[in-house]
């Protein structure tokens, strides 16, 4: 099967009210009718609603930063599905490496996350990746399988047709520094082969992987190009309407 790729815009701690909503429409006119490509942008949390408006008649998606795994009541600070719900969010990104290695997410705090994303509707991205030191250790496929393995506990085969698995090698996060297309698919091979022992091989084909970390207009091709990458979760690039446009082109 061809796997239609999926590329997404993490904003982060970035822009201001003004600055979200020009950059939704300035994207929306640039690629809003891209049909071959899945799209989403995350904004921060203050400003989802504003950039549901911009995004609105266009393909793409809205997304959030991250959700927490409770209903309702005193969890100060925390958002929930159902706000996100309610706000017009499609996806929503779980365990990006800042929130793991900032904030100190734990894969058993992450995975709660997925699964309540699921049992509500909201379609997880699931980021995985090694930290520089765990690459150099030669400790890459461990650690990624084993982020894979507890992020995805209790989720079923059914389940993952709304999952997707975003390959963050922390060390490429913001820092310009790329996983060469060959580093990439590895990992990204590997973690299709695990999916299909962790549920079978249909599951593994059908999962969109995206590959993050210092994704740029330059590079997005000969990144998507590789049989195993199916998108993109892209930062800093993403804060511009061109490149973030040249990169959806590059996929289309
Ligand atoms: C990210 O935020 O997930 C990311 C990959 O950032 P950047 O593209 O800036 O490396």
């Amino acid at each position: 099967m061809t796997r239609k790729l999926f590329i997404a815009g993490n904003w982060k701690m970035n822009t201001s009210l003004a600055d979200a909503t020009a950059l939704a429409g300035a994207i929306v006119e640039k690629i809003g009718s891209v049909e071959t490509v899945d799209m989403t942008v995350c904004p921060p949390f203050p400003y989802l609603t504003s950039v549901k408006e911009a995004l609105a008649d266009s393909k793409i998606a809205l997304g959030a930063q991250d959700v927490f795994y409770e209903d309702s009541g005193a969890y100060t600070g925390e958002v929930s599905t159902a706000m996100l719900k309610d706000v017009g969010c499609t996806y929503a990104i779980c365990g990006h490496s800042e929130r793991r290695h900032v904030i100190g997410e734990t894969d058993e705090l992450i995975n709660r996350k997925v699964l309540k994303c699921i049992s509500d509707g909201i379609m997880p991205i699931l980021c995985v990746g090694e930290l520089l030191t765990q690459r150099q250790a030669d400790e890459t496929i461990e650690v990624v399988s084993r982020q894979i393995r507890l992020g995805l506990e209790g989720v079923s085969s059914a389940d993952m047709a709304g999952v997707t698995i975003a390959y963050e090698p922390v060390w490429a996060i913001g820092t310009g520094i790329t996983a060469t297309p060959d580093q990439a698919q590895d990992v990204h091979a590997m973690i299709r082969s695990l999916l299909g022992e962790i549920y079978d091989a249909a599951t593994a084909n059908n999962t969109q992987i995206q590959y993050g970390g210092s994704v740029k207009p330059d590079n997005a091709a000969e990144l998507m190009n590789c049989p195993d990458i199916d998108g993109a979760l892209v930062g800093g690039a993403s804060l511009k309407a061109d490149d973030f446009a040249k990169i959806v082109q590059a996929g289309k």
